[in-house]
C-alpha cells in the first residue's frame, strides 16, 4: 500500500486534461488540493498510529493475491466485508467531516465483479477474466478510480436511442480488433480529477435498441480524448485544523476515446447494461449508510457545539432537535448492517446488500437532509451566514470589537468561537455546503430512483393478504407466498 506523497506525485504526472473555469490547468491547482488532500487521508489513515486499532477494518485480503490491500479496492467477499467497508467509510468522513469520495471505486468495482460474471454466463464472453487481471494490478498499485455512470441524459423522457442527438448518453461509435471507441459525457463525475480511472457504466435500463450505449469500462482518467471540465471547491485553510478539505466534479467528455478490449467489460449485452446500473446503484447506497450518519453526526456535533456556544444546550427544544437527528443518523446506519446481515453471495463470490434495506436508508438520508440543516441554522443562528471575514478578526481596528462583540458562552474563548463560526460556515452556508445539500438528495440516484427500487423489492401483495385475513375479506385474487416471500401460487 503505497503513502499519500506516492498519490500526490503520480497525480503531478498525470497528463494536462482538467478544465477549470476557462483555463487547462494542473492537477497540482489550489482549488483542487481540498479533493486530493480527502484522497490523501485513505492512504494516510492507514500508515497512523492512531489508527492501528482499526486497521482490520481500513485493509481487506486480496480475494485474487491474498494480499493486504486497501478496503477501498476490495471486492466484498462476505457479509463481514461489507460491515468492515460500512464502518470504514463512517469513520473516515468523520476524520474529514464529509464525502471520502473513494466509495464511487470500490463500489463500481463490486457492480463489476457481479456482473461481468453473470453476463459471460448467458453471453459466453470473457468480461470478468478482463476485469480480474485489470483489478489484480488496481489493487497492487494501489489507485484511485472514480465512477462514470450519469449521462447527460437529453430528455428525459426519451431512450438513448430516441434522442435527437444519439451521443447524450455515451456510446460505442466504432468496434475494432484492438478495442473499440467511445464518444459522450458523463457529468457530475465526483473527484474525477483526483483519480487515476475511471469506471464507466450505464445509467439506466436499456431495449434491444440501445445496444451501442450498453457499454462499460475503465480508462486511465487522462487518457488521449478524455477531457474533465471540472467544478471545484476548497475551503479556506484555518490555523489548528485539520484539511484544508473540499470536492471536485467533473463533466467528462470521451471525445471519441479508444478502449482496448483488455479494459471493455460490457460491449452491446443491453439487459445486463441496466442490470449493471442497478448494482452499482446498490453498492453506492449501501456506501451511503456509512457517509450519510457520518455526515448527520457531523451536523449533530456542529449543532450541539452551537447550543453550548449560544449558552441553551440545556433548552428542552435543543435536545428534542439533536435527538431527531441521532434518529436519522442511526436509522440509516442500522439498515446498512442489516442490508450486510441480509445480502447474498451472487455466483461471482461478491456479497451483495439486500436491496430493500439499502434503499430504504439512502431515501430516509435522502428527504431528511435539508431538515439536519435546518435544524442546525435554528440552533446556531444567524451568524453562520454573515460571520466577519478572518482580515477583520486580526485587523488592529475591528479586532477589539469583534472580540468584545462576538463573545457568549463565558466558558468558551471569543477565538474559539469564531474559528467555530467560521467551520459551521463552511459546511452549512457556503459552495461546498450547498454541493453537499445536493449531493444528499441525488447521489447515488434521485429519491424516484429509490421509491422504484423499494416498491419493486417490497412484497405488497403479501401485506394486502395480511390485510384480507384480518379484515375478514375473501375477495380479490390472493397469492400465497414461502416464508421468503416468493410467490408460490394464486387462487
Ligand atoms: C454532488 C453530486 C455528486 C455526484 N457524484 C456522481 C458520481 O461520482 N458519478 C456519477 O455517475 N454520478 C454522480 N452523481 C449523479 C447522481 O447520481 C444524479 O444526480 C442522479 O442520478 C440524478 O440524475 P440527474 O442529476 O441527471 O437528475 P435528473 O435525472 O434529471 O432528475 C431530475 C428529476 O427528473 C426526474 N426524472 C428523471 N428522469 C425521469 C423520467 N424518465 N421520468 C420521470 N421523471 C424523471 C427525477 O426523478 C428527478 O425528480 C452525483 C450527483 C451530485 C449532485
Amino acid at each position: 500500500m503505497i503513502t499519500s506523497n506516492e498519490y500526490r506525485q503520480r497525480l503531478s504526472k498525470m497528463r494536462r486534461n482538467i478544465y477549470m473555469d476557462g483555463k487547462l490547468v494542473d492537477r497540482n491547482h489550489p482549488r483542487l488540493q481540498g479533493a486530493i488532500n480527502i484522497l490523501s487521508k485513505t492512504y494516510d489513515i492507514i500508515h497512523d498510529p492512531e489508527f492501528q486499532q482499526y486497521e482490520d477494518i481500513l485493509t481487506a485480503t486480496s480475494h485474487l493475491t491474498g494480499q493486504k490491500i486497501n478496503r477501498f479496492n476490495n471486492v466484498h467477499r462476505s457479509m463481514t466485508d461489507l460491515m468492515s467497508k460500512q464502518k470504514m467509510t463512517r469513520l473516515i468522513c468523520h476524520q474529514v467531516g464529509g464525502c471520502v469520495a473513494r466509495c464511487m471505486g470500490i463500489d463500481s468495482i463490486n457492480a463489476y465483479s457481479v456482473v461481468c460474471f453473470l453476463t459471460d454466463q448467458k453471453y459466453g464472453t470473457e468480461y470478468y477474466k478482463r476485469f480480474e487481471k485489470w483489478l489484480k494490478k488496481f489493487q497492487e498499485t494501489d489507485d484511485v478510480a472514480c465512477c462514470a455512470q450519469t449521462d447527460v441524459k437529453g430528455n428525459r423522457k426519451w431512450r438513448p436511442y430516441q434522442q435527437k442527438d444519439p451521443d447524450l448518453y455515451l456510446r460505442i461509435i466504432e468496434r475494432k480488433s484492438d478495442g473499440i471507441i467511445v464518444r459522450g459525457a458523463k457529468v457530475h463525475n465526483s473527484f474525477a480529477p483526483a483519480a487515476e480511472w475511471i469506471n464507466v457504466l450505464p445509467t439506466r435500463a436499456l431495449t434491444a435498441d440501445d445496444k451501442d450505449w450498453a457499454v462499460a469500462f475503465t480508462v486511465p482518467a487522462d487518457a488521449e480524448g478524455v477531457k474533465q471540465i471540472v467544478s471545484a471547491f476548497t475551503y479556506d485553510e484555518r490555523e489548528g485544523s485539520p484539511g484544508p478539505w473540499g470536492g471536485a466534479d467533473s463533466m467528462t467528455v470521451f471525445d471519441d476515446v479508444f478502449i482496448p478490449w483488455e479494459h471493455v467489460f460490457l460491449c452491446g449485452e443491453n439487459d445486463m447494461g441496466g442490470y449493471m446500473a442497478l448494482t452499482f446503484a446498490l453498492f453506492h447506497r449501501h456506501s451511503y449508510t456509512g457517509c450519510k450518519p457520518a455526515m448527520t453526526d457531523v451536523l449533530t456535533g456542529a449543532t450541539a457545539l452551537m447550543a453550548e456556544i449560544n449558552g441553551i444546550e440545556k433548552e428542552q427544544h435543543v435536545r428534542e432537535k439533536i435527538s431527531e437527528l441521532v434518529c436519522t443518523s442511526e436509522l440509516c446506519y442500522g439498515t446498512g448492517i442489516a442490508a450486510a446481515i441480509n445480502g447474498y453471495r451472487s455466483p461471482s463470490g461478491t456479497w451483495v446488500p439486500d436491496i430493500m434495506y439499502c434503499n430504504v436508508s439512502r431515501r430516509h438520508a435522502g428527504i431528511n437532509i435539508y431538515h439536519e440543516y435546518d435544524i442546525l441554522a435554528d440552533v446556531a443562528g444567524g451568524m453562520p451566514a454573515t460571520l466577519p471575514r478572518y482580515g477583520d478578526w486580526i485587523h488592529e481596528e475591528t479586532k477589539p470589537f469583534i472580540e468584545k462583540y462576538m463573545a457568549r458562552n463565558p466558558d468558551v474563548d471569543v477565538h474559539d468561537v469564531l474559528k467555530a463560526f467560521a467551520w459551521v460556515q463552511d459546511m452549512s452556508c457556503s459552495e461546498g455546503a450547498g454541493v453537499m445539500q445536493y449531493a444528499g438528495v441525488h447521489g447515488g440516484g434521485s429519491p424516484r430512483m429509490e421509491q422504484i427500487a423499494i416498491m419493486g423489492a417490497y412484497n405488497l401483495e403479501n401485506i394486502k393478504n395480511i390485510a384480507r385475513r384480518l379484515a375478514g375479506i375473501k375477495t380479490g385474487k390472493r397469492y400465497t407466498f414461502d416464508r421468503l416471500g416468493n410467490i408460490l401460487g394464486s387462487q
